[in-house]
């Protein structure tokens, strides 16, 4: 800007000097110094011989005499003089005015060239500033234009470039070195590498490379897979920039290639870790949340619905146990497979964890279609299963929750359809139900108590009672049973006939177990060196942990630790717990009574009660159960059971234990019948620790009276 001022400053000054010499070569033609010289003494010379001729005749003429006459002719000399010396002083003042104006423009024009110069001089200056700066930029523009090569050649990176008016299509040999081809395959135009593109993303490409020329700005990105010479694909990222001209057309774009097959692997490796499960390769649970959720979106103020199953294998821990974990795994495989057999694209089957599958059924026609679906499962899952050389039954337990009634959200459906499977396992299993609010509260319930007994572990909220069991000859105390008491300091007494079933679904049945282990004898051991030394400790044993991984050895470490022998522990069982593993559950019954203990097969007279089982099983003593009991009288059916049951009994080898016995004629009955031992409220209530000794003192001092 300033150098434009400048220039246009000097361009004003050296017009002004243009035309002032012009006007001084005008001006200098008017000066002829011969022609004025001779027309100067030309004049002179005339003047002075006029004054001659007629001076002297004037002089004559007024002179009288010779004397006045010499005395004109002195004047008039004089004058002469005076007058050419007058003359010749204006000619010279005359001219030398004009040398001296001459004189003064020159000098004026020269300062006005020396400013100019200096004008000039600076803007030299500023020239050879610019030209150094251009100089600069152009070395830096070579730097980089060969840094760009190094880079070019050098980077991981293949570089393209695109003239798009000329259709010219550059690529570096990186490019080329990517995707395997030969530099004689290096084409210049765009179209041989489109051709590269996987088809699934040729549109894309387009569509993507357009977008951003209609954009006028910023960079150009894209992923997508060009195919190498060897036919296999690579994953390739594109970067690019454009120019565009004024007119806001794209003139040409260039940018890189970058190779991420590497990353592209590995994010589908994360995506396939973080989406499926690994054991079937089914949708996880963060999938189907993911889906469910994408697809309520879409379907937002419409008329939708959809229903999320949730199937659990029954028993599958047993399944487990029997058949080994990696047989587990396998069997799940198969079961997965059978799922999305039955299914066979009616619904999407993924696995949620562990046994746990679910099945999502979007746009649901009728609820009977997904009932239909529940049903068939239910009936085809019953068939024969077969591994290895194990064949073995399952059931499922399915609970179905519909969009939108029963839950708005993915994790609202999941939820409810889980409550509803709880809701048939409660019941029974195999089976289905369609979630109700109702089954919430009852979930509430199960989570309350489940928090419940967490709490009553961790503050050891528990307690035993004792219960003595009577010898029907002596009538003296024998032993006691002990039995857990449960008084929670807000909820009041919890019945174990209550807590224990819920304990047992949760497992939490093998902490408390332990726990009545020990402090059962603990108490035994108390009583040790007193009067009560020999009596026998009789604990419930859970169904659950009959055949639990080291029950012999811990029962064993506690007998141990408390300095007792195994024969004053009587351990009770339940049929139920050797029915489900019969052979592995006698195998337990051996090694237990290996270590002295005897075991009492507990509530006899109830459920499946079979007499074949006493034959079979490794047991001292057979507890007949209190309502079989309490329903005795001499006559009627339980009555000649009771009294077949302990003649079978006998002939084996096992005493006979009565409890619920209430009343002396229930006591009377048993005792002419060989019921060998009574434990009942006849005789006691199970007591707290501090009474039982009492207790026990004051039956055997009954007896003695
Ligand atoms: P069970 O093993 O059959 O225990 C006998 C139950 O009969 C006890 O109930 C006892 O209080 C009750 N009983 C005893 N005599 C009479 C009587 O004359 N009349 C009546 N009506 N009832 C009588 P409790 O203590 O409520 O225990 C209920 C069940 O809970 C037990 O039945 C047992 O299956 C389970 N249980 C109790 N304590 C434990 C334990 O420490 N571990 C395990 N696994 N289960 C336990
Ligand atoms: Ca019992
Ligand atoms: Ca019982």
């Amino acid at each position: 800007m300033r150098e434009s001022e400048n220039s246009d400053l000097l361009n004003e000054q050296m017009e002004k000097i243009d035309r002032e010499y012009k006007e001084f070569v005008e001006f200098r033609k008017t000066i002829q110094p011969k022609k004025e010289a001779i027309r100067f003494s030309l004049i002179y010379l005339l003047l002075g011989c006029i004054w001659i001729l007629f001076s002297d005749r004037l002089a004559l003429m007024v002179s009288s005499t010779q004397e006045v006459f010499q005395q004109v002719q002195l004047v008039k000399g004089w004058f002469y003089v005076l007058a050419s010396g007058v003359f010749f002083g204006w000619i010279v003042f005359k001219r030398m005015r004009l040398f001296e104006m001459a004189i003064n423009e020159l000098v004026k024009e020269y300062e006005m060239l020396t400013m100019a110069d200096e004008e000039l001089v600076a803007m030299d200056e500023a020239i050879q500033e610019q030209y150094l700066e251009i100089k600069q930029q152009k070395n830096a523009l070579l730097t980089s234009d060969e840094r760009y090569n190094l880079a070019v050649e050098g980077a991981n990176d293949g570089i393209w470039e695109w003239d798009i008016k000329g259709n010219n299509f550059f690529i570096s040999p990186k490019v080329a070195e990517i995707l395997g081809i030969s530099s004689e395959e290096m084409t210049d135009t765009a179209e041989p590498l489109l051709e590269r593109i996987h088809p699934d993303e040729q549109q894309q490409v387009k569509a993507s490379m357009e977008q951003y020329l209609k954009g006028q700005s910023g960079i150009y990105e894209d992923t997508y897979r060009i195919r190498k010479n060897d036919g296999s694909y690579i994953w390739i990222l594109s970067h690019g920039k454009a120019i565009w001209n004024k007119q806001g057309e794209p003139i040409r774009v260039a940018g890189s290639y970058t190779n991420v097959t590497e990353q592209m692997q590995n994010q589908e490796k994360l995506h396939q870790l973080a989406f499926y499960d690994q054991l079937t390769g089914l949708p996880n649970r963060a999938l189907i949340t993911k889906d469910i959720n994408t697809s309520i979106q879409e379907h937002k103020g419409q008329e939708y619905k959809m229903a999320f199953i949730y199937l659990d294998i029954d028993d599958f821990k047993h399944i487990n146990d029997t058949i080994g974990h990696a047989f587990g795994d396998d069997f799940i495989v198969m079961i997965a497979d059978f799922f999305e057999d039955e299914v066979d694209g009616f619904g999407q089957v993924s696995r949620l964890g562990g046994d746990e599958f679910g099945i999502v059924i979007y746009n649901m026609n009728a609820i009977e279609d997904v009932e239909i679906l529940a049903k068939r499962l239910l009936e085809r899952i019953k068939k024969p299963w077969k591994l290895g050389d194990y064949e073995f039954y399952v059931g499922i337990s399915i609970g179905i929750a519909i969009y939108p009634e029963s839950g708005k959200s993915a994790s609202a459906l999941m939820q409810n359809g889980d409550t509803a499977m709880f809701h048939v396992k409660d019941r029974g299993k195999n089976a289905y139900s369609i979630y109700t609010p109702a089954m919430r509260q009852q979930t509430w319930n199960y989570i309350k108590m489940n928090n419940l007994l967490r709490t009553a572990i961790e503050n050891n909220d528990f307690s035993l009672y004792y219960q003595p069991q009577i010898d029907m000859q002596t009538q003296r105390v024998i032993g006691v049973e002990a039995l857990i008491r449960w008084i929670h300091p807000t909820e009041g007494f919890i019945s174990p006939m209550d807590f224990i079933p819920f304990a047992e679904a949760t497992g939490q049945i093998y902490e408390i177990g332990e726990w009545v282990l020990k402090t059962a004898c603990e108490k035994k051991r108390e009583w040790k060196d007193s009067n009560h030394g020999s009596l026998k400790m009789a604990i419930n044993l859970s169904s659950k942990r009959l055949t639990q991984e080291g029950l012999v050895e811990s029962i064993k470490k506690e007998i141990e630790e408390h300095g007792l022998s195994g024969c004053c522990v009587e351990l009770e069982i339940t049929e139920t717990a050797v029915m489900n593993e019969l052979e592995r559950a006698i195998e337990v019954l051996h090694e237990l009574r290996a270590l002295g203990v005897t075991i009492a097969l507990d509530d006899f007279g109830t459920g499946y009660s079979s007499l074949t089982y006493l034959q079979k099983l490794p047991i001292d003593i057979l507890k007949v159960d209190r309502d079989f009991i309490r329903s005795i009288t001499r006559e009627n059916e339980e009555g000649h059971i009771f009294r077949f049951v302990t003649q079978v009994a006998h002939n084996l080898g096992l005493k006979v234990v009565a409890e619920g016995v209430e009343t002396k004629e229930q006591l009377m009955f048993l005792k002419n019948n060989g019921c060998d031992i009574a434990q009942g409220y006849y005789f006691s209530k199970p007591v707290p620790t501090h009474e039982i000794g009492n207790v026990i003192d004051q039956i055997n001092h009954l007896e003695k009276e």
